[in-house]
């Protein structure tokens, strides 16, 4: 169901205590309530951080990652079960930064999408171009290909589970935003590209988050765009009163 929505992705940051008074600061603000807020803490947090918004519905929690397999012997890996078991509805699949110091590609990001919601996780699954392919103009093409390689083999059931965040490379941790209009274009593209393969009905209802350096400046121009249902937020999320701004700019 498309909804507001803004997710924070602390990626690798923040200890236990120092990481409990942020969750703790944005829980206790005034954010508003048609807004989901998804925090994704490293996973030795998650059921730390899911105790602490328990019982509030506009709060939820998610990994940022999850293993491909259900089980088994991998040594230091983290499944989509133990992950759900810790409290967790929803997981971020790929991250640029996986697909880029981790190696993930397409087929390994299909078996995560598909593991994570066989444990009724709901993927975040990202995607997004390098700024040499928005240089040549071939950025919508990529898109497509990472929505066709990694999601499209889904039953329209299982795509409509889906939230999809859209993070051009170029504008991740670099303090260079898309502008409304590059984000408009792609959300846009992205819904109709979900269109022609699943109809109206999924490509209408699935949210399409924005991110790469969102912050509260940028915020509510970004939201305001007909296509952005909202935002995965890296940097910005480290400070509760940047987050909660963010989440105040619909
Ligand atoms: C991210 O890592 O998903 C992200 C959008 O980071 P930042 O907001 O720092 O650009």
């Amino acid at each position: 169901m498309r909804r507001k929505i803004v997710a924070g992705n602390w990626k690798m940051n923040k200890e236990l205590a120092p990481g409990m008074e942020l969750v703790t600061e944005i829980v206790a603000s005034n954010t508003a309530q048609d807004v989901l807020k998804i925090i994704a803490p490293p996973f030795i947090h998650l059921a730390a951080v899911a105790d602490k918004i328990k019982g509030k519905s506009d709060f939820a929690v998610a990994a940022q990652n999850c293993h491909q397999a259900e089980n088994g012997a991998f040594t230091g890996e983290i499944s989509a079960g133990m992950i759900a078991s810790c409290g967790a509805n929803y997981v971020i699949i790929g991250h640029s930064e996986r697909r880029q110091y981790f190696g993930e590609n397409a087929q390994l990001l299909a078996q995560k999408v598909n593991t994570a919601l066989a444990q009724n996780l709901t993927p975040i699954f990202c995607l997004g171009e390098q700024i040499e392919q928005r240089n040549a103009n071939t950025h919508l093409e990529t898109v497509k290909q990472q929505l066709k390689d990694a999601l499209f083999h889904l039953p329209a059931a299982d795509f409509s589970k889906l939230i999809i965040a859209y993070e051009p490379v170029w504008a991740i941790g670099t303090g260079v935003t898309a502008t409304s209009h590059q984000a408009q274009g792609m959300h846009n593209f992205i819904r109709s590209e979900i269109n022609k393969k699943y109809g109206k009905e999924v490509s209408e209802n699935i949210s399409i988050l924005y991110g790469g350096s969102c912050n509260p400046q940028n915020a509510k121009e970004l939201f305001a765009c007909m296509d952005v249902d909202g935002g995965l937020i890296g940097g910005a999320s480290l400070k509760a009163a940047d987050f909660i701004a963010i989440a105040n700019s619909f």
